[in-house]
């Protein structure tokens, strides 16, 4: 595989960054992840747009503007055949030389660019699509900017280790009661035909893939209700899913041990993930 590291192309085994780098020290980096189908970016606008903005949450430097971020995307596609899969792209505010809580001054250390590749045959129809995830729920117990994309990601991931030792797919996250979103996704409900989302705040990441979905639900004349709801609305739910990049629109069918509805994928999930890839693989880049 041929990955992306501060203008060069390497093989996997020569590219390398320092020990020094505030990405490895101290989490002092911001991702992003965009699928590929049929070699084709999804929603890459969306992307630039939210990536950009983390950078600017965090005083940080962009390592170069959206026009070379997109050819950097591309070739790394090309090169890497990629049919569909996932570009992973991360930014740290670089290597100052040595450790310092200080940010180092900007004009002497340049931020640190690395994009790779995942290939994912078949992304799209996923057979997990067709039964639908399990989550149980856990607290939530992250930093309050969880609107900026950064690359502390360990409570995330152990919260995806406690969903895995559960026997089930992933968690969503409880704040004072409130389901705030997935691990890696954000998290929905439907009640009634309407499809309840958390509001946009600090509280939770701005979803590309929600952002979507969202605007094709409402052109679909879904009623959208953006707004808090509880762990045990959800559990009360008559079907549930969640949206991410990766995973796009995910049915949930079970929330700690309660089948949703039939148990089965519901159909304003199903009809929004049919939306979702077909209208964004018209958009695709
Ligand atoms: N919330 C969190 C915590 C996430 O990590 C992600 C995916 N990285 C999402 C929501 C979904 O965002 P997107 O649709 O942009 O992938």
């Amino acid at each position: 595989r041929i990955v992306y590291v501060n203008g060069d192309y390497l093989p996997e085994e020569e590219a390398v960054v320092s020990v020094f780098d505030r990405g490895f020290l101290m989490a002092d980096g911001v991702y992003e992840v965009t699928s590929v189908l049929g070699g084709k970016l999804i929603d890459f606008a969306g992307h630039t747009a939210r990536l950009n903005r983390s950078l600017r949450e965090l005083d940080m430097a962009s390592p170069c503007s959206d026009e070379e971020l997109l050819a950097i995307h591309r070739e790394l596609v090309a090169r890497n055949g990629i049919e569909d899969g996932l570009v992973y792209l991360q930014v740290t505010r670089g290597n100052p030389g040595d450790r310092d809580f200080v940010f180092p001054d900007p004009k002497v250390t340049k931020p640190t660019l690395v994009l790779f590749t995942q290939s994912k045959p078949g992304l799209a129809d996923s057979p997990a699509a067709k039964t639908g995830w399990k989550v149980i729920s856990i607290d939530d117990i992250r930093w309050g900017r969880r609107d900026i994309k950064t690359t502390q990601l360990l409570y995330p991931s152990m919260g995806k280790m406690m969903a895995k030792k559960a026997g089930v797919d992933d968690a969503w996250l409880i704040e004072d009661g409130l389901v705030t979103e997935g691990t890696s996704n954000n998290a929905y409900i439907v009640k009634g035909g309407r499809i309840i989302t958390r509001q946009l705040s600090n509280d939770i990441l701005h979803g590309i893939t929600r952002a979507a979905v969202l605007r094709f639900a409402a052109e679909a004349q879904m009623v959208v209700e953006e707004r808090s709801f509880t762990i045990d609305e959800a559990k009360a739910a008559d079907e549930a899913f969640v949206t991410s990049a990766s995973a796009f629109v995910m049915p949930v069918v079970e929330i700690d041990g309660v089948a949703l509805g039939s148990g089965k994928p519901g159909p304003v999930a199903t009809r929004l993930r049919e939306i979702y890839l077909e209208e964004s693989l018209k958009a695709a880049v």
